[in-house]
Parts: structure tokens; sequence; C-alpha cells
């Protein structure tokens, strides 16, 4: 029984001993600030792709795949055809910052990023319109133009379009 206290005790105070020799790991946030993962899920943005255009072709998947409803938007469309959203908003307040809104864009224009001081102390001011949101560049996919995959004239055999594979002749599939 003795034994056992005692050997508690050492123990205990040897983790202590340990810890009072080691470097402090605490890290004096906000002057030090971490530089965290491009992965991480915060603030969230509007990308353009590499012509300067708006991503968005305002599909409302991301606002139909949000838990909280936090997403909300207008569809317009320009002279070309080509859509866009006329106002786009996001409720800060409610985002949960899950991420489902950026797996499901097809356009990769809304992303989310490590950004996540965002702190507000009048709640309005977390309800972010198209102009907050939408930045120049392309964020985590620089290069990718969704107008060259999909949404265009195909010119051309089948099977040319850019990143398009030949395709197959059922015929050849009977058994
Ligand atoms: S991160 Fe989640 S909660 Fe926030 S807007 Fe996207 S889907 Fe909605
Ligand atoms: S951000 Fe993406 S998912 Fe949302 S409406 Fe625009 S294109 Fe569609």
């Amino acid at each position: 029984m003795f034994k056992d206290w005692l050997m508690g005790f050492v123990t205990g105070f040897a983790t202590t001993f340990k810890h009072l020799f080691r470097r402090p790991v605490t890290e004096q946030y906000p002057e030090y600030q971490r530089t965290l993962p491009v992965r991480s899920r915060a603030r969230i943005i509007l990308t353009r792709d590499p012509d300067g255009e708006e991503r968005c072709v305002a599909c409302y998947l991301c606002s139909a795949v949000c838990p909280v409803s936090c997403i909300s938007m207008q569809s317009g469309q320009r002279e070309d055809g080509r859509r866009y959203p006329r106002w786009f908003r996001i409720n800060f307040a409610r985002c949960i910052y899950c991420g489902f809104c950026e797996e499901a864009c097809p356009t990769l224009a809304i992303q989310l990023t490590p950004h996540f001081e965002t702190c507000e102390r009048d709640v309005l001011n977390l309800v972010a319109e198209k102009e907050n949101l939408l930045v120049n560049h392309g964020g985590k996919n620089p290069d990718y133009n969704f107008y060259r995959h999909a949404g265009v004239t195909m010119v051309g055999d089948k099977g040319t379009h850019v990143n398009e594979i030949e395709p197959v002749d059922l015929k050849s599939n009977l058994p």
C-alpha cells in the first residue's frame, strides 16, 4: 500500500520536474500567428478563373447542400449566355465551416480559406455580400477554367474535347 502511494508520488513529481525544464509551448496569439494549412476551413471566398471572369455560374448547388441554409443568391445571364449570380450572400453568423459548399461546387468558385479572424460585435456585419466575397484570383486552383471543360460548344469530333475520352462503340461490347 505504502509502496504504491510512494510510486504514484514519485512518478507524478518526475513528470512535473520533466516539464519544469522544458521550453514553454504557449503560442502568444495574436502577436504570434501560426501559418495554417491551405486546406483549413474558415473565411469563404468566391474566386475567378484564369481569364479574370467570375467562376460562379449561380447553379445553387452550394446553397442546396448547405446544412444551415446560410447561402442565398439570385441567378442572372449575360448576353453571351454565361450565367452569373446577380447577388450572392453568405451569413457567416450561421456558417459552421463544414466545407460542403466547396465540395459541391462544380466550377471551384466557392472556396474556404485559412483566414479565421472574422469576429464582429454586430452580428449583421457577419452577413457578406458578393462584393465582400469575390476575389481577384483563383484561390487553391488558379489554373482551372470551368468553361474550357463544360458549358461550351464542342468543336471537332467526339472525344477530342479537353479531357474528353474516346466514345465507346456500344456494339463492340456485345458478347
Ligand atoms: S461551409 Fe458549410 S455551413 Fe458554411 S456556407 Fe459552406 S456548406 Fe454552409
Ligand atoms: S458557388 Fe459554385 S456551387 Fe455555388 S452557385 Fe456558384 S457555381 Fe454553383
